[in-house]
């Protein structure tokens, strides 16, 4: 089945559409390049003969002549070279810039799936080559098989007879390149395949590296590594192998060719077929013939190599996409916050359901807190939210509107969300809480005060222009939670969703995190996942969660009293603090 994400070598070339006018004037260079070849063949046939006979002035106007040709040729191949790398540039910058949005619409469950590392390694070193490929076939390949096409009709011209035998060696070498290419192209994917699970290992182990350093177990990590550099250096090995037997191959069938062309020449000229001055610019015409066939078979590995590299894109690409395009759906033109789950089921697999005709109402500018064991569903519930997934059945709505006909970008601007895992990309805490929105820096200081990070941030000696390194290594959990809540904070959303982090903080962190939480929630409705009893108790309602269905709803008082699962939970959880 054909897939409509699919990118290949058609597709790219129909993009260079944009880039006509300078392809033109590429051409052109390309065919003055080009049609210099069989013009310095004809000079090279008056030349040898004038060097036989000693006849000094045309051995000296041949050489002008030549190098008049020459300086034209060369002066043709830079404009060449210079005006087509600009499209073929163009077209891997376009490439790795469509990959990176398809990669940003890619539906959450796939991503997730994915090493970062390996994703990384394809989206560059991939798209490297296809871009090598692209600027190649382009800017040598063409000109190559143009070189080709021109000497050996020029060839041809000279002597049709001697060109048959050519013409009956050609297939042989287009037979071998090809069976190669074929070789070198399973070759290169299964090293293009090693070499990303190099980099998702390698991605992993920086981040592992303090767990690894702890447990003292860096012998077997470096021994998991050194396997698959093995495992790498094995497949490249082959690979290069396999190209190294080509070129002498058919650098053999060359040799073979040009000697049997020297004998039937030799007959040719005794017989009156051909002049002596005909068959020197034959011959050297034919040895014009070695460059560009040698250039075509390394390009033509070059492209199988590129062909795995875009095979291991499309994995990419073809990956499905998000459920709803982020520009259609509506956009009410108030949304008060009120969400209401009717009857949802939801499964990952297809097998087991996660969520099992979940009912649950969370009135707008209330806080909703979600209790139960770990794998209940309660993730789920935020992903149904945020439209990373949609039920399977049931529907969700917001404010009475199914959240399918909402427009995504718009329901996701409505939402604030502090997830259990801090993520800060690297950069300055200003540049953190902003997250590539534009705004004022009031804004950004109005959203670090709610979040109780202000006083922190502007003690620190460069206040808000602080660069927190990657991971923020530099700040304290409770700092980054901090900042974390004042990201979620800065559009004023309608809705939170706050995830609450498990790892204790020590006391004067928790406190500063809660009462950065406390201001947050002020007149908003939040749908808390909560592990911490003094967040149940602020909560309007707990909704407690177990198999994928609401078992009880109530505050906590209610629920407590009841000595239902809710009374369980809290025994199991909080045995100490009741
Ligand atoms: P909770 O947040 O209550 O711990 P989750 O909503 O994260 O529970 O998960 C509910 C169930 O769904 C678990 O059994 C979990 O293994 C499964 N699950 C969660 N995310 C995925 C996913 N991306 N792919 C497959 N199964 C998943």
């Amino acid at each position: 089945m054909k897939q409509k994400n699919k990118i290949n070598f058609i597709y790219l070339i129909r993009r260079l559409k944009g880039h006509l006018p300078i392809l033109l004037l590429g051409g052109i260079s390309m065919f003055v390049y080009v049609i210099c070849w069989p013009i310095l063949a004809w000079l090279s046939g008056k030349l040898i003969p004038a060097i036989g006979q000693g006849n000094t002035k045309q051995v000296l106007t041949v050489i002008i002549q030549a190098l008049i040709i020459f300086i034209i040729q060369k002066t043709a191949q830079y404009l060449q070279d210079s005006l087509l790398a600009k499209p073929a540039l163009a077209l891997s910058q376009d490439l790795r810039t469509t990959l990176f949005r398809k990669l940003q619409k890619t539906n959450i469950l796939f991503i997730e799936k994915l090493s970062s590392g390996d994703i990384a390694y394809r989206l560059t070193e991939d798209v490297d080559r296809v871009g090598e490929v692209i600027y190649k076939t382009i800017q040598d390949t063409t000109p190559s098989i143009f070189q080709l096409l021109a000497v050996f009709g020029y060839m041809i011209f000279i002597d049709w007879n001697l060109s048959l035998a050519t013409i009956i060696l050609a297939p042989l070498i287009a037979l071998l390149v090809s069976d190669f290419g074929g070789k070198v192209l399973k070759a290169s994917e299964q090293s293009q395949n090693k070499i990303s699970s190099l980099a998702g290992l390698l991605s992993e182990a920086i981040q592992g590296l303090p767990m690894v350093k702890a447990f003292a177990v860096e012998a077997w990590l470096q021994d998991d590594f050194d396997k698959q550099v093995q495992l790498h250096k094995d497949a490249k090995y082959k690979m290069l192998k396999l190209i190294a037997l080509q070129h002498p191959i058919v650098g053999i069938i060359e040799i073979i060719g040009i000697l049997s062309i020297l004998t039937i020449g030799t007959y040719r000229i005794q017989t009156g077929g051909m002049s002596n001055e005909e068959f020197a610019s034959y011959f050297t015409a034919l040895v014009m013939l070695i460059d560009p066939i040698s250039h075509l078979t390394t390009n033509y590995n070059e492209l199988k190599q590129g062909q795995a590299s875009l095979r291991r894109l499309n994995q990419i690409t073809t990956n499905p996409q998000e459920l709803l395009s982020s520009d259609t759906g509506i956009k009410p033109e108030k949304i008060q916050g009120k969400i209401s789950f009717k009857n949802v089921f939801f499964s990952y697999d297809s097998d087991n359901n996660v969520l099992n005709n979940l009912n649950l109402d969370i009135d707008n500018g209330k806080i909703m807190a979600l209790v139960g064991p770990s794998g209940a569903g309660k993730s789920t519930v935020f992903s149904l939210i945020l439209k990373f997934i949609e039920p399977c059945n049931g529907s969700v709505f917001i404010d009475g509107y199914n959240l399918n006909k909402v427009n995504t970008n718009y329901l996701r601007r409505l939402i604030g969300i502090v997830p259990q895992k801090t993520f800060i990309f690297s950069g300055t805490i200003a540049e953190a809480i902003r997250f590539g929105r534009s705004t004022t820096k009031e804004n950004i200081v109005n959203a670090a005060k709610i979040a109780n990070a202000h006083n922190f941030i502007e003690e620190l000696p460069d206040g808000y222009e602080t660069f927190i390194e990657e991971r923020g290594s530099n700040l304290s959990g409770g700092q980054l939670q901090r900042i974390s809540i004042a990201r979620a904070l800065l559009g004023d959303p309608t809705i939170l969703l706050l995830d609450e982090a498990t790892s204790a903080l020590d006391a004067e962190s928790e406190e500063s995190v809660q009462k950065g939480l406390q201001q947050a929630m002020h007149k908003r409705t939040v749908l808390v996942i909560a592990h911490r009893l003094s967040t149940i108790q602020k909560a309007d309602k707990i909704a407690v969660i177990e198999k994928g269905r609401v078992c009880e709803v109530g505050n906590h008082e209610e629920l407590f009293n009841r000595q239902g699962r809710y009374k369980d939970f809290c025994d199991k959880q909080f045995i100490k603090s009741f």
